[in-house]
């Protein structure tokens, strides 16, 4: 049976972070009340000119440097041609052929340690449409907040060999995106939004299939699925002997599922022709080597300058670089605190675990850098145990207090008194003889039973350590 292998290339539409809108002075704020944010440009009525958002074109030059691209000296808006409701100027202001903003770029991806670069293609400036809700068979309404906002597009290589890399992929443009601050990356809020083209050919074959392309996916999970569904779909049909037909197919979430939209237009179309109204984007080389100078440290160096400098493994430093604020957070308690694993450890674990079960933000944690290095410190201390500092840890969670103030308040000191732990254990082996005796004879499970039942006395006080010891003495 022939076997076939992915090809996979993203189309991922970015709205950019400005405050007013790609060729008008309208609010871009997300979710005012329907049409509220709207004004005759946006609408698209006659006889008004559009003027460029001077921040929207710098936020792609940075994203363009980011992503590794070139800058075309001389970029140019076109007018892409089409009617549909949400577009009422009956064509969208765009970009097209060789000379987007940026060009040729890529991204580093890991996946099971394995590291790929993906190609970027292109990443252009254009404006968002309106949004249509179809209320019924019969009624639609539109909002034309949307129109109008600055969106960035950038269009990768079909460099992508499974859902895996795709995922890989979309987390870290999200991340450089994020951290760049000219994205929100809300995919839930539609501020990302991603497209798939999936085709898949006999493996060895270097000539590309038949693509389709998914539209409607609104999370990292959806995109996932959605490409393995189409992956098994397309290579059934042809392992059947039919053939992919090229159209556009969307996720339909319910049903998990993708099921076919409509065919694909061809690129003429849309008879592309430079906009008039607008004059050619001109980049001065010094001036893009000043934005390139202003990148901040992108999250693919981050990641990797924290294997190296905190020695953590290449899973925790890709989570914890995720998001800037995150990577701050670490990084500020890891100063702090010299095992920079146990740190890694409490923040990825027990910090976002009830950060996420509580939908708060890191920068919504009422836990410090500093505070949640103190707790790591009572613990190598001795002061506390490992248990009683995740009871801690909770408080700190609520309250925002310092651990030390809960460890005193509470009496949640640590025994480590030797003499006190004998005692507790002695009166414990006296009342249990019969289990006594068979830890003698070599039952060695029951070990757990007496630290456990110590550790029950003592409320979790005892330290474990001086138990074990303690038992150890007894039964030589
Ligand atoms: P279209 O004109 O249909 O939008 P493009 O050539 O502009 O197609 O490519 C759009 C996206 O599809 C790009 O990300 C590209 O890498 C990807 N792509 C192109 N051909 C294939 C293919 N055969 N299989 C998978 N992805 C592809
Ligand atoms: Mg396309
Ligand atoms: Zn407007």
């Amino acid at each position: 049976m022939t076997e076939y292998e992915p090809v996979i290339g993203m189309e991922v539409h970015a709205e950019l972070l400005t405050e007013s809108k790609m060729f008008c002075g309208c609010p871009t704020t997300f979710g005012a009340a329907p049409n509220t944010q709207v004004c005759p440009i946006c609408l698209g009525l006659p006889g008004t000119l559009p003027v460029p958002n001077r921040r929207a074109v710098e936020f792609v030059v940075r994203a363009a440097l980011a992503l590794n691209c070139e800058i075309s000296p001389r970029s140019i808006f076109y007018r892409k041609n089409y009617y549909y409701p949400d577009l009422p100027k009956a064509y969208q202001i765009s970009q097209y052929g060789d000379d987007p903003i940026g060009r040729n770029g890529y991204i580093e991806i890991e996946v099971d340690g394995r590291v790929k670069r993906i190609g970027i293609r292109r990443c252009h400036l254009e404006e968002d449409t309106g949004k249509l809700f179809h209320v019924s068979p019969h009624t639609s309404e539109i909002d034309y907040n949307r129109s109008g906002m600055p969106l960035m597009e950038i269009v990768s290589e079909p460099d992508i060999s499974s859902a895996e890399e795709a995922r890989a992929y979309l987390e870290q443009l999200r991340a450089i995106l994020t951290y760049l601050g000219v994205c929100d990356g809300k995919m839930e809020q539609g501020s990302l939004r991603c497209e798939p083209n999936v085709s898949v050919r006999p493996k060895g074959s270097t000539a590309l299939g038949t693509k389709t392309e998914l539209k409607n996916l609104n999370s990292f999970r959806a995109v996932a699925r959605g490409i393995e569904y189409e992956i098994a779909r397309q290579t059934a049909l042809l392992r059947e002997g039919g053939v992919v037909v090229q159209e556009t197919w969307r996720w339909d979430e319910a049903r998990q599922v993708t099921a076919p939209m409509r065919s694909k237009e061809a690129e003429q179309e849309y008879r592309y022709f430079p906009d008039p109204d607008l004059t050619p984007m001109v980049f001065d080389p010094a001036w893009i080597e000043e934005q390139r100078a202003q990148l901040p440290e992108l999250p693919r160096q981050k990641q990797l300058r924290f294997q190296k400098e905190y020695g953590l493994p290449a899973y925790d430093a890709q989570v914890l670089t995720e998001t800037r604020a995150l990577a701050e957070y670490f990084e500020a308690a890891a100063k702090k605190h010299s095992d920079a694993k146990a740190v890694s450890n409490w923040v990825m674990g027990e910090l976002l675990g009830r950060l996420n079960a509580a939908s708060l933000d890191i920068t919504e944690s009422k836990i410090s850098p500093e505070a949640l290095a103190g707790l790591l410190a009572l613990i190598d201390k001795g002061t506390i145990s490992g248990k009683i500092a995740k009871e801690v840890f909770d408080e700190m969670f609520a309250t925002g207090k310092a651990a030390e103030e809960i460890v005193r308040a509470k009496g949640l000191t640590q025994i480590t008194d030797t003499e006190a732990i004998a005692t507790t254990l002695d009166e414990i082996i006296a009342a249990n003889p019969k289990e006594w005796e068979r830890l003698k004879a070599g039952q060695e499970q029951l070990v757990k039973f007496f630290v456990g039942q110590v550790m029950r006395v003592t409320k979790g006080r005892a330290n474990p350590q001086v138990v074990n010891d303690l038992l150890k003495e007894r039964l030589q």
